[in-house]
């Protein structure tokens, strides 16, 4: 493997000229998925993208491809990118540093003046970050058949639902002519903030990052009575609030139980009548359970159930608990992710393996290509905050191992008839 180097500095100084876009006043962006800042940030993007000589194409659900031919044109592209889209109280760093690391990378190879064996693409998805149009990496989603493209486009605006994600796109000239999902991908990185503490506190610029954690969604709905809370004995109340605050716990016990990897969170939790002098009738929660392990998850899922049902009869409740959601672990390909441990060690950055737990457009990328990720920290293991930040050091680690990985792969595709 070879052991070339971006250009830091360069690196940088993209990255904060793209943040002046949806810059807001405690230094974070927001920069909402097909609005006017969105469009801004996609054509400076692409005007960056040709002046490296790409050439750029933009497919019915935005995704925008800039890509660099190699030797062999016809064989099928190494593809490396994320999104520029983000949360409403978004940082610099997420989705943007691996679109501009992919950017880096071209212009590197410019610079050198080296021709890879099969072409290289950038990519920018659209609306990974599902803020303002949910579900989230609905870009990757329909490029790889997760999600069916009317429907993806049809999606509405969270806050003002007579607007849709393929009419916004239109208005701002991103709705485009390339049909969704027929490229060839012989491959695919992506660089990215670890938006988690482990590689800050243990010290390292690089996080090999083996998978993606599966996930198991749900939904909780604890019925009890609604009494007055002054003259409704203690031993004749059918509480849904106290049975839901030890569901509740017993969630938490979960994550812990199966630590270190399992995590477990109540984020959401609706009491009704929600009236200080009324024993809540109802209780409606959600529960986001992850794991890297299937088996653990189904087990996760068991203890869930079994903690319910117990709470439930000990308060005279009734609880319905519903599965809302199931994400599978998604394994990366081996191969690449040995060439990203690889890169890391001929750049001499020290590196350990880890498991992403959250949901990347690399997580989608995985079921129609090879897929491998890259992590360099962030400050604090902090992220979808506006105090987000990263150190150049680590961006530019991470964009010179993701030089070399990909040049690896760019180098050793073959496909029919070469
Ligand atoms: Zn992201």
């Amino acid at each position: 493997m070879r052991n070339l180097t971006i250009n830091g500095e360069r690196l940088w100084a993209s990255l904060m000229e793209l943040a002046r876009i949806g810059a807001t006043a405690k230094g974070g962006v927001c920069r909402l998925a097909a609005s006017d800042l969105d469009g801004e940030a996609r054509r400076l993007f692409i005007r960056w993208c040709e002046e490296a000589g790409c050439t750029v194409s933009v497919d019915r659900i935005g995704n925008i491809f800039a890509r660099r031919p190699g030797r062999n044109p016809d064989l099928p592209s190494v593809m490396t990118g994320s999104h520029l889209d983000t949360q409403p109280t978004g940082g610099r760093f997420d989705g943007a540093y691996g679109v501009m690391a992919g950017l880096e990378l071209v212009r590197t190879l410019n610079d050198l003046g080296y021709e890879t064996e099969a072409p290289v693409e950038i990519v920018a998805w659209t609306n990974e970050e599902g803020s303002r149009f949910s579900p989230a990496m609905v870009g990757s989603g329909a490029f790889t058949g997760v999600f069916e493209l009317d429907a993806a486009l049809a999606t509405r605006d969270n806050t003002a639902p007579a607007l849709t994600l393929g009419g916004e796109l239109e208005r701002i000239g991103f709705a485009g002519p390339a049909p969704v999902g027929a490229r060839t991908v012989a491959a695919y990185f992506e660089a990215h903030i670890e938006q988690g503490p482990i590689l800050e506190a243990a010290g390292l610029p690089i996080g090999i990052v083996t998978g993606a954690q599966g996930q198991r969604w749900y939904e909780i709905t604890v019925t009890g009575q609604e009494a007055h809370a002054g003259p409704t004995p203690m031993p004749r109340r059918r509480d849904a609030l106290v049975g839901a605050a030890r569901m509740i716990d017993a969630v938490n016990k979960i994550g812990h139980a199966n630590a270190p990897y399992a995590c477990a969170t109540v984020g959401f939790v609706e009491v009704s009548p929600n009236s200080r002098n009324t024993i809540p009738g109802r209780v409606f929660l959600t529960v986001d359970f992850r794991h890297p392990e299937d088996a653990v998850l189904t087990a996760m899922d068991q203890e869930l159930r079994a903690a319910c049902a117990i709470a439930a009869a000990t308060q005279n409740l009734e609880v319905d608990v519903k599965e809302f959601w199931y994400f599978p672990p998604t394994p990366f390909a081996p191969d690449l992710v040995g060439k990203v441990r690889e890169a890391a060690a001929v750049q001499g950055l020290p590196h350990q393996d880890i498991i992403s737990g959250a949901g990347h457009d690399a997580v989608y990328m995985a079921r129609v290509a090879p897929t491998a990720m890259i992590f360099v920290p962030c400050v604090g293991g902090i992220s979808h905050n506006e105090i987000e930040d990263a150190k150049p050091d680590d961006l530019t680690a991470g964009g010179n191992v993701l030089l070399n990985a990909v040049l690896d792969t760019a180098d050793a595709v073959s496909g029919s008839g070469s």
